[in-house]
């Protein structure tokens, strides 16, 4: 077999835990299987270098700050390699320029384009565990690029899609995909498997345990992906397409996600065109938005209330300032302490009143929905951050059925 094993950062986050990671994939290698190996920075290494180019200026440039970023897998390639080596078994470092990971150029948030599978492969077929750098890439004029928060998940999966793997293994600090956030929710159970679908909402809600590109390319390119403990031998998560039975789980699982500001445009004519012209400058600024509601408009003029990423926020309120005068608006507010809450389940689309049940459990607990989304198997609300473990567990232990 030919594995993929990507390892995060608690899980290299010292020079012993690197020797463990080595002493597993080795023992993979002896098994007879093929084993490539991604690696994340070291935990909290990200952060310190994040922190350390603000420390410099304000705003880092963003391909500087890709060059910067990026060498936290880079220390972490090589000490593991090393290791392995001096362990006697053959094995080599890769960065995401020496392999060939084409990304776009959107700095710090780049896509992979293509993979060249060729020097891994040979690589292996010569017997070597191939280290690869997790969350790096390199675009087209070769400059160096990153792929996100999470991102190393991204690059296991592509890696593991590129040489065509029978399984890519995430090992992490949690032994699998919960029903939430097990250090929100005590009650959080296992689940054994969960479907591309719900794994996609999951991760865009807030499930940090997997990076969405990561999963976006697992479903496209049909990979084997089984989430697990680097720390211990328990089967964790597979991500599976979907079976009857799990239709008749209403919700599998609770997520929150504070990387979220609400802006709202206030008492602004309701006019055709409106939307687009809020909406155009901000889409053209690269900033994603989620939510969106408008009030429906009694004297003519309506609020409009819309959510962002948090590190947007600053830009999208500069964008509607300036667009404030020509729309006729009295002004605008907006709130970065928000949450989404949602909950997730393939059940959903065949069961009726959920949302209600939903709705009335937060109420009870006294907490106001700010805003509200649908999709066929997910309900997301706003609601004021400081009720965000709250509401996750009440939701949790009302929907997700405990074991049997
Ligand atoms: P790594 O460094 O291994 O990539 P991450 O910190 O990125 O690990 O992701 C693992 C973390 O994701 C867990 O420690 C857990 O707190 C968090 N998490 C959030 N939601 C879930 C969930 N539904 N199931 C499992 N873990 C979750
Ligand atoms: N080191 C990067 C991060 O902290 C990538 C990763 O860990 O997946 O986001
Ligand atoms: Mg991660």
């Amino acid at each position: 077999m030919l594995v993929v094993q990507k390892y995060g950062g608690t899980s290299v986050g010292t020079p012993e835990r690197i020797r463990e990671v080595a002493k597993r994939a080795a023992e993979t290698h002896d098994a007879g299987h093929q084993v490539a190996v991604v690696v994340s920075a070291m935990s909290g290494e990200t952060n310190r270098l994040l922190a350390l180019a603000k420390q410099v200026t304000d705003r880092p440039d963003e391909r500087e700050s890709d060059v910067l970023v990026s060498t936290g897998e880079q220390v972490t390639v090589a000490l593991l390699a090393m290791t392995l080596k001096s362990m006697g078994y053959p094995s080599f470092s890769m960065l995401g320029h020496q392999i060939e990971i084409e990304t776009d150029s959107a700095f710090g948030r780049a896509r992979i384009q293509r993979i060249n599978a060729e020097r891994i492969l040979s690589g292996l077929r010569q017997g070597n565990i191939v280290v690869v750098a997790g969350f790096q890439g390199v675009d087209a004029q070769d400059n160096i690029t990153t792929l996100g928060r999470g991102g190393s998940d991204t690059t296991a999966v592509a890696i593991a899609a590129a040489l065509k793997a029978d399984a890519c293994e995430i090992y992490t600090d949690v032994d699998g995909v919960y029903s939430a956030d097990p250090r929100i929710c005590p009650n959080a159970r296992k689940l054994s498997r969960i479907s591309y679908d719900e794994m996609l909402e999951l991760a865009s809600l807030g499930a940090k345990v997997l990076q969405i590109r990561s999963v976006e390319f697992a479903k496209r390119y049909q990979v084997p992906v089984h989430v697990r403990s680097s720390f211990s031998r328990e089967e964790g998560t597979w991500l599976v397409h979907e079976e009857p039975s799990m239709e008749e789980v209403t919700v599998s699982g609770v997520t929150s996600d504070l990387d979220q500001a609400k802006i709202t445009i206030l008492h602004v004519p309701d006019r055709p065109g409106l939307a687009a012209k809020v909406f155009g400058p901000i889409a053209e600024a690269n900033i994603v938005v989620d939510m969106i509601i408008q009030n429906a408009s009694a004297d003519g003029s309506t609020d409009l209330t819309f959510t962002v990423p948090k590190g947007d926020a600053a830009k999208a309120l500069a964008s509607v300032k300036a667009l404030l005068p020509e729309l006729g608006a009295q002004g605008v507010t907006h709130d970065v302490d928000v949450a989404k809450v949602s909950i997730v389940g393939l059940g959903m689309r065949s069961h009726a009143g959920v949302a209600a049940r939903m709705f009335q459990l937060l109420a009870r607990e006294g907490i106001n929905i700010l805003m509200i989304s649908t999709s066929e198997i997910k309900i997301s609300v706003v609601i004021d951050a400081k009720y965000t473990e709250l509401a996750v567990r009440v939701l949790h232990d009302a929907f997700v059925t405990p074991p049997k």
